[in-house]
């Protein structure tokens, strides 16, 4: 579905991504994990194109974003990303805040638009909260709104980028469980992520990046409990 080959990124002088390749099958479920600065967000950013890339090739479903003739728009509708600051509309409801783009990008009919958000609500567990407004909810709950909002453009991946590092500690667990849910339901998924118990939970395959490059890479359990790059066992020691 997803496929990086040899990828470099720069900003200016500095090379950020420098020579990554991925693979990602449909309904798999990848985690990257690695230092901060390492390049996690640059690279997940690449593969929704907001990020653009100088060297190498992305493919995300057989569509080659470097191609001049690339539709964005339908580019982003299958490739949904939440990221750590969720950014809800304040002044809207959680249900109008995951109604909103597909009315306003999709121009989609508004009462077929109510029935999918109810059901996304329902979802991600948040049913009861539809007419809440974003400052009454915990930031659990905020960022499940947001995954809401990017399951309604109905997209055929989600990336999430450290969905649950700003979230106080008893909530990181329900945002978490949506994830699983939505993984179990097949959804292919990208995960950013600092949660190891969580990785290696879910994930098919889990990559380590270290200033860019990819050092290594493998199902969670050999990859936690059998790492082989030096670079892996010192940051695994770190944080586990
Ligand atoms: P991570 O998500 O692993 O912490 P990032 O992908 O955010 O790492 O950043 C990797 C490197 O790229 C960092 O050195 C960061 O300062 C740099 N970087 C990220 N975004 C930009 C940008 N828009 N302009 C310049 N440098 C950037
Ligand atoms: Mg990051």
């Amino acid at each position: 579905m997803i496929s990086l080959k040899n990828v470099h990124k720069s900003f200016g002088q500095t090379e950020v991504l420098r020579g990554i390749s991925m693979d990602v099958m449909k309904g798999e479920v990848v985690c990257i994990i690695g230092p901060s600065g390492s390049g996690k967000s640059t690279l997940i950013r690449c593969i929704n194109a907001l990020n653009d890339i100088q060297g190498g090739s992305i493919t995300v479903e057989g569509q080659e974003l470097r191609d001049p003739k690339l539709d964005l728009l339908a580019l982003r509708k299958k490739v949904g990303m939440v990221f750590q600051q969720y950014n809800l509309f304040p002044h809207k409801t959680a249900l109008e805040n995951v109604m909103m783009a597909p009315i306003k990008v999709l121009k989609q009919n508004r009462a077929e638009v109510e029935i999918r958000a109810r059901a996304l609500m329902k979802k991600v567990r948040l049913e009861g909260k539809e007419d809440a407004y974003p400052g009454e909810l915990s930031g659990g709950q905020q960022q499940r709104v947001a995954i809401a909002r990017s399951l309604a453009m109905n997209p055929d991946v989600m990336l999430f980028d450290e969905v649950t590092a700003a979230l106080d500690p008893e909530t990181v667990k329900e945002v978490l469980v949506t994830i699983k849910d939505l993984a179990a339901e097949g959804m292919t998924c990208i995960l950013v992520t600092h949660e190891m118990g969580f990785a290696r939970e879910i994930a098919d395959r889990v990559y380590f990046t270290d200033r860019g490059v990819i050092v290594e890479y493998g199902p969670p359990q050999s990859f936690f409990d059998d790492a082989k790059d030096p670079r892996t066992k010192q940051f695994l020691s770190q944080i586990l």
